[in-house]
């Protein structure tokens, strides 16, 4: 087709004009009224200035410790919260029961038996089944990645142990983890229809130092695939040389204790709302955590943030209209069960859900706010994410997933963000020993606990509807 070049120049005059008028109405922003402004100021120098949420995340790992799903310590954990919340001066505490499955670790060791004996440095994976008493010893096989052992017939596997030495990759939003995280979740119960003896996986973390992420294999705790552990990056290093060389014998050890039942729990603490206490404003985190680390990074530094933000927000003149709904979710790392709790329980209530998020990414800083809103409440997204610019937090897509807890929710209809978290070094510390209280920097810490308290709060407090389709 041809055009004049009068009619070309009117054409592209009007597409200008057209783009023009739709960046304006893509850049909607929503107006703030100047004492909720206010308020969002004192809140995020309220933040910044917090004591109060690393004091939580300190003396829950100080004085409970590690809180493996379904332990003793998990319970521990649960009266631990709500008599800090209690203390704290919050409405409406609670713990919302529910049972799951539970695992633990007795033993967990293996050793290079030949050509050059040594001790190898691994830990078991959650799920993962006993080997016979004095475990298994077998020629170990490599693998690059999990694709190359289903690929392998049974033949080369069969009575062997398969080693899966595929190493994830560092990034700031941790995207490195969805691809590396499928050994570990696989590799067990592939081994075992290919008749192999025992699974090891290289750890599913970023760093080299010698020890070994866990983490929960594919399926549920109580019905294992077989034997799995993780093995620690030098290890792994070392496996590899030897078998470079020629064949190498391993001995794997792992003694478990599996329940089918235990009891776990959703605690759960409120700003009640002054206008309509029923529409809920959710900020969560997971109260368990693995059992080597004392859950410092992951995730009592989310319990912190959140605790510490709806503290800010009780400490105003009043409170926000809406409720803002602080949940410390149990058993999310043996299967997001306490999310799925949650979800069931509160199932006729979603409606008033107005907003969720949770906070399990560390304690790094927030560096971008992503939203999942309808298209007509963008302007609602701009307007917090202006707010939350001073604190060095960029705006983003709208295509949040909310995080593991509440990954569910944006199915049942409710709007989440997700303030997204620097992840660079997450996965050096992610499901190991080094899971400890001392990596947690407060000023990075108060920077999350200041950006949760502003949108937390403009969420409660604006009549903003983030479920809204059109402008
Ligand atoms: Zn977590």
């Amino acid at each position: 087709m041809k055009f004049g070049r009068t009619a070309l120049m009117r054409r592209s005059w009007l597409a200008s004009l057209w783009l023009l008028a739709s960046v304006a109405q893509a850049q909607d922003v929503a107006d703030i009224p100047d004492a909720v402004r206010e308020n969002v100021e004192l809140l995020i120098q309220g933040g910044l200035d917090d004591t109060v949420g690393y004091a939580f995340v300190r003396d829950l790992t100080t004085e409970v410790g590690p809180r493996l799903a379904g332990s003793e310590a998990e319970e521990r954990a649960r009266s631990w919260s709500t008599q800090e919340l209690a203390e704290l001066g919050f409405q409406n505490i609670r713990v919302e029961p529910f049972p799951i499955p539970y695992w633990s670790r007795r033993v967990d060791r293996a050793s290079i038996v030949s050509p050059a004996p040594q001790d190898m440095v691994i830990t078991a994976l959650g799920g993962s089944t006993s080997t016979p008493p004095g475990g298994v010893e077998a020629e170990v096989i490599r693998f690059e990645n999990m694709n190359e052992l289903r690929a392998a017939s049974s033949d080369v596997v069969s009575n062997k142990i398969v080693f899966i030495d595929e190493k994830m990759t560092r990034t700031q939003d941790g995207s490195g983890y969805g691809m590396a995280v499928r050994k570990r979740r696989n590799c067990a119960l592939t081994t075992s229809q290919k008749g192999g003896a025992a699974c090891l996986i290289r750890s599913v973390g970023t760093q080299q130092r010698r020890f070994a992420h866990t983490g929960m294999m594919f399926r549920s705790a109580v019905v294992g695939d077989g034997p799995a552990a993780a093995v620690s990056p030098p290890d792994a290093d070392q496996l590899t040389r030897l078998l470079e060389k020629g064949p190498v014998k391993v001995r794997l050890e792992v003694e478990v204790e599996t329940q089918p039942e235990a009891p776990s729990g959703n605690v759960i603490a409120e700003v009640v709302g002054r206008e309509r206490p029923e529409e809920i404003v959710l900020i969560g985190c997971h109260l368990d955590s693995w059992d080597l680390g004392t859950g410092a990074v992951d995730d009592g530094a989310g319990c912190g943030i959140v605790v510490g933000a709806a503290q800010l927000i009780m400490s105003l003149d009043e409170a926000p209209r809406r409720t803002v709904r602080v949940v410390l979710y149990g058993a999310e790392e043996v299967g997001l069960l306490g999310g799925y709790a949650y979800a069931e329980r509160h199932a006729d209530e979603m409606d008033n859900h107005i907003l969720a998020a949770e906070s399990d990414f560390g304690a790094d800083k927030i560096w971008r706010f992503e939203t999942r809103f309808g298209e007509g409440a963008l302007p609602y997204a701009r307007a917090i994410q202006r707010m939350l610019e001073p604190l060095g937090i960029s705006p983003s897509h709208n295509l949040a997933s909310g995080g593991p807890d509440i990954s569910m929710l944006p199915r049942l209809g409710v709007p989440v963000v997700t303030p997204r978290q620097n992840g660079w070094d997450y996965f050096d510390l992610h499901h190991t020993p080094d899971d400890t209280f001392d990596k947690i920097d407060r000023d990075k810490l108060n920077q999350n606990i200041a950006a949760y308290a502003a949108f937390a709060y403009l969420a409660a407090e604006m009549d903003w509807d983030f479920r809204k389709l059109t402008p």
